[in-house]
């Protein structure tokens, strides 16, 4: 048997979620690890951030005053790699493109592996223990805590810890000790994500194209970097790819296709992320989940950043303030989450049949799309919102062919 190190809160993930909580956690003796090397590469992401000044308004005012909190701690100028003004939508069917114009969307760009690297020198300044390059490959309950086997180069080690943190994304090895269950294809997607340049349009404007034959349950985007370059991707609905059996690589070569990107990068990445409500349990007997293991992401929009940080948050203050972690994420997160979520189920059969796309283009004034769209792509609650997704449903329900 390896090394047995005894610490106090052990963080499994070092992303968004994980070094987000170790940077606010007050406890001694707290270790994070990361399967990920030191440079936190490779980065499976759009990194794209919106501004505070887009969100205010459109989302609760306390889970808002969080997200800007986060924003303050997480982004430096050095870490802003391009500065995006508008999103310009547009719809795909039967492979034609309807442009519906742009709305204004203050947002970063940013260097995600720098932006974490940054958190993490932090944080080990202040004496938290930092371990890359390490992988937990499995966790269970022991003497009141927890042990967990780690392998590094340096080879096998075991980690007995009071607490546990699972940040680690969906699925997490902490999953089955705080009693959750695996989410319903149809709240997962697969996303893919690679570098590509060939994109004419606006350096300030990012892309999204909603189109259920490329990017079905999802959609696909191009995020400018302002140097040419743009970060792609697109994501697919779990369902799509493991019930119909739909690969999302091919979509995304597809795409490639579709739009003349031409990737710099060799490998197309692809990740698993929740996109549907905080998970039915996120918390058991000093385990905890947070981030996209805890399910944090944005259902209608796929943006999980901020939220895993806020979520960090929340469990660093119930840790600190004696509170309870489930009932506060659920309070200042999980509603929310769960209304975004209801909205999201009202655009799903749009989203995964070309035929009620068309069938919506042909019916409603462009301007009343870019305005469904542009509040499904902010998360916004408006419950003007639910009324139109109703309306335009029984619209194109009631108007076949
Ligand atoms: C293609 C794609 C594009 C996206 N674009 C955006 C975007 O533009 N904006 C946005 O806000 N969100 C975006 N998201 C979502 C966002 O990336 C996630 O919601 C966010 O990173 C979640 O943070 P996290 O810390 O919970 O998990 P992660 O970022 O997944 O971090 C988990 C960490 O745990 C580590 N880890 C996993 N297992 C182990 C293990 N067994 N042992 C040790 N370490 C482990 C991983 O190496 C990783 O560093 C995108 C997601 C994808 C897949």
């Amino acid at each position: 048997m390896g090394p047995l190190v005894n610490v106090g809160l052990l963080i499994v993930g070092g992303g968004p979620a994980g070094s987000f909580l170790s940077r606010e956690v007050t406890l001694s003796e707290v270790t994070l690890v990361d399967k990920k090397r030191v440079n936190y590469g490779p980065v499976i992401c759009g990194e794209m951030m919106p501004k505070a000044e887009l969100l205010r308004g459109h989302i609760p005012d306390e889970l808002m005053d969080l997200i800007e909190y986060t924003l303050h701690r997480s982004i430096r100028k050095e870490v802003v790699v391009n500065d995006i003004r508008r999103m310009r939508i547009m719809i795909r069917v039967n492979g034609e493109v309807i442009d519906l114009g742009t709305v204004s969307f203050p947002a970063y760009i940013v260097d995600k592996g720098l932006m974490i690297r940054r958190i993490i020198e932090e944080v080990d300044s202040r004496g938290v223990k930092v371990k890359f390059s390490s992988t937990v490959t499995g966790c269970i309950r022991h003497g009141g805590g927890f042990k967990c086997r780690l392998i590094s180069k340096s080879g096998e080690e075991f980690v007995e810890t009071r607490l546990l943190a699972g940040a680690d994304g969906y699925p997490s090895i902490v999953n089955d000790l705080v009693g959750n269950q695996p989410l319903d294809p149809m709240d997962t997607a697969i996303a893919t994500s690679q570098r590509a340049t060939g994109w004419v349009g606006d350096q300030d404007e990012a892309v999204v194209i909603m189109d259920p034959a490329l990017a079905p349950g999802g959609y696909a985007w191009i995020f400018p970097r302002g140097d040419g370059s743009s970060n792609i991707g697109l994501g697919v609905r779990g369902y799509d790819a493991w019930v119909r059996g739909i690969n999302p690589v091919n979509l995304h070569l597809k795409f490639l296709k579709a739009f003349n990107l031409t990737p710099t990068q060799r490998s197309i990445l692809m990740k698993t992320i929740p996109v549907g409500e905080l998970g039915i349990s996120v918390e058991g007997g000093g385990a905890f989940l947070l981030g996209d293991a805890a399910g944090t992401v944005v259902s209608t929009n796929g943006a999980g950043i901020n939220t895993a940080m806020v979520s960090g948050l929340i469990l660093a203050k119930a840790l600190r303030d004696g509170l309870n972690y489930t009932a506060e994420v659920r309070r200042v997160l999980g509603a929310f989450l769960s209304e975004v979520k209801r909205l999201r189920a009202l655009a799903d059969p749009i989203l995964e049949d070309e035929g009620m796309l068309v069938r919506l283009t042909r019916l409603m004034p462009r301007e009343t799309l870019r305005w469904v769209i542009n509040e499904a792509m902010l998360a916004s609650v408006n419950p003007m919102l639910r009324v139109m997704a109703r309306l335009l449903l029984s619209l194109i329900g009631s108007h076949r062919g």
